[in-house]
């Protein structure tokens, strides 16, 4: 596991006056694979959308390879970036979302170029040839030119996921990424998942996949009521959680 590649200090969000991230320190090694799972309305979302700043922080700062996320500091206070810079800055996290979220009048390959293309300048050929390389890389080489609507939702999201790679991010996050499908579609993207993992990308996964946890994750943490409770070791964490809370989790996720 190399050097720190994100890294959370004191992150806090309201919603009016309900307070839904209540300090979250959280650091993620690169090559690290970090789950993140707890209760429905815990804040995991809310986590996943602070740090590419899709949320803007009431406190706290998110920092990847040491610079800061949706802000800059002038004359000793914090000003948020402009459009531009938060695109920028954005580009270098790749999120998949339950929903998969492609664009639904574009083809599977145009999916996947549009952002090299349109963000990154990148040329037509360069951009289609990586293209194609990662739609073979998650099994779909032979769809390039489909719909999304005539993809299966576990192709789809293999799409999602290799749309988000074809920006190169330093971090991958997922949110949830199988609980839309059904269940015998869950597997081949956990597989493709699982083969990112071993690749050394680094990744944040929101998921209550707890054998893909245990399995994958090099470390899980749990959330609940907006704080983190308890994290280590995915296989101790899993097997052998120490907090009650923690517990009644897993014993209705399983
Ligand atoms: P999780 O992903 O763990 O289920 P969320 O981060 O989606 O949790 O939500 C945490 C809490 O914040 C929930 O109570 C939810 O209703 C609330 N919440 C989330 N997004 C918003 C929003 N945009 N406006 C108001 N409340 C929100
Ligand atoms: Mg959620």
């Amino acid at each position: 596991m190399g050097e720190t590649v994100l890294r959370l200090r004191d992150v806090h969000k309201s919603y009016g006056r309900q307070e839904v991230l209540r300090g979250i320190d959280l650091d993620v090694a690169e090559g690290e694979v970090v789950c993140l799972l707890g209760p429905s309305g815990s804040g995991k979302s809310t986590l996943l959308r602070t740090i590419n700043h899709l949320e803007p922080l009431d406190r706290g700062a998110v920092f990847l390879r040491d610079e800061l996320i949706g802000y800059r500091e002038s004359g000793g206070r914090l000003v948020e970036l402009g459009d531009r810079e938060l695109a920028g800055q954005r580009a270098r996290f790749g999120m998949v979302f339950q929903g998969f979220n492609l664009f639904p009048h574009m083809t599977v390959l145009e999916n996947v170029v549009e952002a090299p293309i349109r963000v990154r300048r990148e040329s037509v050929a360069t951009a289609r040839t990586r293209a194609v390389d990662l739609l073979t890389s998650v099994g779909l080489a032979d769809r390039a030119d489909a719909y999304p609507r005539h993809l299966s939702g576990g192709q789809q999201q293999r799409v999602a996921i290799a749309r988000a790679l074809a920006m190169s991010p330093a971090v991958l996050l997922f949110d949830e990424p199988t609980s839309a499908l059904d269940p015998e579609l869950v597997g081949e993207v956990l597989d493709v998942m699982r083969h990112l993992a071993a690749g050394g990308m680094t990744m944040l996964v929101v998921t209550h996949e707890i054998t893909f946890a245990r399995d994958v994750a090099d470390r899980a943490v749990f959330l609940d009521h907006g704080t983190i409770i308890e994290q280590g070791p995915a296989a101790d964490v899993l097997e052998r959680p120490r907090e009650r809370r923690t517990r009644e989790f897993l014993t209705h996720v399983r």
